[in-house]
């Protein structure tokens, strides 16, 4: 069985508000087996919001709508839905009671427009809403001679979720065949999407019944298994199979095999040594301890550093000597190296971390003229001695920084293997 969803409303299709309610009503659905096939967005129009609920209607066997039940103008799921359907709207009475009472200990008279929110569809079942006046609607019927679950719900995620959870999810888990969905990811950093495809695709077609999405972000990959079958253990096994061919294909190339971030991954590692970090960045002006810093926890391992844009910080607050800085320019290996053993020094930390660089769009001054925009050092120096990696990224100034962090945390975690 598939679901789509039709998350009713104009404000969605401007670049202010998301549907967000969709997400939560797939997650659930997932979770009881259903896959989302198709979500479509609609504004507040009475004919585009029947056109979608009528090509809903015809690909998919659940449908649910969010939102559009309030008592506006604008408010027309309701008026849509039946027409769609070719079903009559009737006022339920109890509705109009419960709606009065609400008006009446609020001390406001009801105004007229609330009523309609008492028209329920032919056949359909009240959905009572907790926290809100409009209730949501469940209706099994048909559509051109094939089964169809309709479902309405409220569009304040307030209101829509606790309904969806209670009333609409043990119906729906009901009207299904006994299925469970399990899912694994796997995550790598800095490898091509062509190499990581070229060397899994042999193994995850090998299995047909887990779906395989391969998600390349910055700097990133994600390998995303799902499967569905009559038992969760079921379920699990097959998908705990192919990660783990995979895994024995890509070893540490594998950064998480859990769902963690990079930045995740790496505090984990230092706390499992016993290990602190403190970083010195001069191009990322910050970027790399902001993304490590927001993990919560961090401050066990992480201890901080200093954003060292100027050749005069770079001396005192990392200890740079100067001569280098004028022989080498700040973009250099022998910056770098002098900047993660001195902010190493100067901390305490256990590895300092540091990242210089030409993030562009202006070319390199001073020392550096001459030296290409996406020139990146980065340094990482410990008790063994100190490792510089020099970097060419493409891309612009955001591009370059973002990837720099994502390198040094790259560096740190292979370091720390
Ligand atoms: P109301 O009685 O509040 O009018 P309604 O069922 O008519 O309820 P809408 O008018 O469509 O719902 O939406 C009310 C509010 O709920 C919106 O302003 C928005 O903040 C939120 N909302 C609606 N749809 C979504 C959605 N798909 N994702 C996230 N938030 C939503
Ligand atoms: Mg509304």
């Amino acid at each position: 069985m598939i679901a789509e969803i039709i998350a009713a409303g104009s404000e969605m299709l401007t670049p202010f508000r998301q549907d967000t309610n969709s997400l939560y009503l797939t997650a659930g659905l997932n979770d009881i087996g259903i896959s989302v096939g198709f979500k479509t967005i609609v504004g507040d129009s009475l004919e585009h919001l029947t056109g979608a609920a009528r090509n809903a209607l015809l690909r998919a066997d659940i449908v649910i709508f969010s939102g559009g039940l309030g008592p506006t103008e604008d408010d027309l799921t309701r008026e849509a839905a039946a027409a769609a359907l070719g079903l009559t709207l009737h006022r339920d009475n109890e509705i109009i009671t419960n709606l009065h009472k609400r008006f009446a200990e609020r001390r406001i008279p009801m105004p007229p427009n609330n009523a309609k929110q008492a028209d329920i569809l032919e056949g359909a079942v009240l959905l009572a809403n907790a926290n809100g006046s409009a209730p949501g609607q469940f209706l099994e019927t048909t559509f051109e001679g094939k089964r169809r679950i309709v479902v309405l719900l409220p569009g304040p995620p307030r209101e829509l979720k606790p309904l969806f959870d209670s009333l609409v999810k043990p119906k729906l888990a009901a009207a299904m065949p006994p299925s469970f969905l399990a899912r694994r990811e796997l995550r790598m950093a800095l490898i091509p999407e062509s190499t990581v495809d070229s060397r899994t695709s042999p193994i995850y077609k090998q299995y047909a019944d887990v779906e395989t999405t391969i998600l390349a972000t910055a700097g990133e990959i994600q390998l995303h298994f799902i499967c569905a079958k009559p038992t969760l253990e079921e379920a699990k096994a097959r998908v705990n199979a192919v990660a783990e061919a995979i895994e024995h294909e890509m070893q540490d190339d594998i950064f998480s095999s859990q769902g963690e971030s990079l930045e995740e991954v790496v505090l984990l590692m230092l706390g499992m040594r016993h290990l602190t970090l403190a970083a010195a960045e001069s191009c990322t002006g910050g970027l790399l301890s902001e993304r490590l810093t927001a993990i919560a926890g961090s401050s066990r391992y992480f201890l901080g550093g200093a954003v060292v844009y100027s050749d005069a910080l770079k001396t005192s607050f990392a200890g740079v000597p100067p001569e280098i800085i004028e022989r080498e320019g700040p973009v250099s290996d022998a910056v770098a190296r002098a900047l993660a053993e001195g902010i190493r020094q100067r901390t305490g930390a256990s590895i300092g971390v540091s990242i210089t660089g030409i993030a562009g769009p202006g070319p390199g001054t001073g020392a550096d003229v001459g030296k290409p925009i996406g020139l990146v050092y980065i340094g990482i120096a410990d008790a063994d001695g100190t490792q510089v990696k020099e970097l060419r990224l493409p891309g612009d100034r955001e591009r370059i920084r973002w990837w720099a962090a994502q390198h040094a945390l790259e560096q740190l975690r292979r370091q720390m293997l």
